[in-house]
C-alpha cells in the first residue's frame, strides 16, 4: 500500500478501498473515505510519513470498508468527520447497519467487521454543492442508489471520487451483481455519471478506469440484467426469499449467511423499483407476501 500522486494536491492510497488524500499547504490533509478498520494503522503510517495530520475525513457512505478507519484518525489526529445527513446515523451507530439488513435486532452472524465499522462521531453533515475546508473548495455530489445518502466528492484539482456508485469491470466479471439500497436512484446516478464528463474519476474499488463510459455501460447492463432475471422469475407470485435464492443460483453468486442478507436487500431494492414502475405488484396470500410480474 502506498501514496500515489494523481494531480495537484490530490493523491490516493491504494488499499483494498482506495482512499483519496488531499494535501493542504499547512501540514494537514483531508481523506476521502478512511478504508476498512484493519487497514487504518497502515494508512495512518503512510500519512504520517508525509509529516501531515488528517484534519478531516469525508465519507462517501457508511459501509465498513469506507468509514472503518474514522475512529483511528479521530483518536490519533482528532480528525473531523463529514458525511451526508442520512449516512451520519449509520456511522455514529453502526448497529443500525445490520438492523437495516435484518429489520430487527440482528443475529450474531451479522455483527461482523464487514458490516459494522467501529463507531465514530460525525461532526458535520454535508449537502450537495461546494464545501470549503481549510480554504480548499471541494464539491459534493449526490450519488444515491448503492447506499442511503451516498455522495461523490470532487477535490479542488477536479479529481472526482465516486465511491461505490460504480464498480469496475474486473469486479463485475467475477461478481455480476450490484449491491443496492435503491435501484431507481442508482439508475439515475448512472445516467448522471454518463452525462457528466469526468477527466479524473476514481472508483473506490478499482481506481481510475481507462474507459469511464464502458464502465458506466457495464454497470447499467448488470442492473438491467438483475431486473430482467427477477421479472422472468415472477411470472407467478414468489416470495422475496424465493426470488433471492433464484438470483443467487442464476448468477452463481458466492453465498454465506452474512452475504445472504446483503443480496436479499439488493433484490428487495429491485422489487420496490419494479413495483414503483408498475412492472410488478406485491400481494398477501396464504400468510406470505408475494411479488408477481404485471402483464403489460
Ligand atoms: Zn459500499
Amino acid at each position: 500500500m502506498k501514496l500515489n500522486h494523481i494531480c495537484g494536491q490530490t493523491y490516493v492510497i491504494d488499499g483494498s478501498t482506495q482512499v483519496g488524500v488531499y494535501l493542504f499547504h499547512d501540514d494537514t490533509c483531508l481523506l476521502i473515505d478512511s478504508g476498512p478498520a484493519d487497514e487504518a494503522g497502515q494508512i495512518r503510517q503512510i500519512i504520517e510519513e508525509q509529516k501531515v495530520k488528517v484534519r478531516a475525513i469525508i465519507n462517501t457512505h457508511y459501509h465498513a470498508d469506507h468509514c472503518g478507519g474514522n475512529r483511528e484518525f479521530q483518536l490519533q489526529h482528532q480528525s473531523l468527520v463529514c458525511a451526508s445527513a442520512p449516512g451520519a446515523p449509520m456511522i455514529e451507530h453502526p448497529i443500525l447497519q445490520p438492523i437495516a439488513l435484518y429489520s430487527a435486532c440482528p443475529p450474531k452472524i451479522l455483527h461482523n467487521r464487514y458490516i459494522m465499522p467501529p463507531e465514530s462521531k460525525v461532526h458535520n453533515t454535508i449537502s450537495p454543492g461546494p464545501l470549503i475546508i481549510n480554504g480548499g473548495e471541494f464539491r459534493i455530489e449526490e450519488l444515491e442508489g448503492h447506499a442511503l445518502g451516498h455522495i461523490g466528492i470532487e477535490t479542488p484539482d477536479g479529481v472526482f471520487f465516486a465511491g461505490d456508485s460504480l464498480l469496475p469491470l474486473q469486479v463485475l466479471q467475477e461478481f455480476p451483481f450490484l449491491y443496492l439500497h435503491d435501484a431507481g436512484r442508482q439508475t439515475e446516478t448512472l445516467e448522471w455519471l454518463k452525462n457528466r464528463k469526468h477527466q479524473q474519476l476514481y472508483l473506490a474499488h478499482g481506481g481510475h478506469p481507462d474507459d469511464v463510459e464502458k464502465v458506466i455501460q457495464a454497470n447499467q447492463t448488470i442492473l438491467e440484467n438483475m431486473l430482467q432475471i427477477i421479472l422472468a422469475f415472477i411470472t407467478e407470485g414468489r416470495t422475496r426469499e424465493d426470488i433471492t435464492a433464484y438470483v443467487i443460483e442464476k448468477l452463481r453468486l458466492p453465498f454465506n449467511q452474512s452475504q445472504y442478507y446483503l443480496l436479499m436487500a439488493s433484490v428487495s431494492a429491485c422489487l420496490s423499483y419494479l413495483c414503483l414502475k408498475k412492472m410488478a405488484r406485491s400481494f398477501a396470500v396464504d400468510h406470505l407476501i408475494k411479488f408477481q410480474r404485471k402483464s403489460s
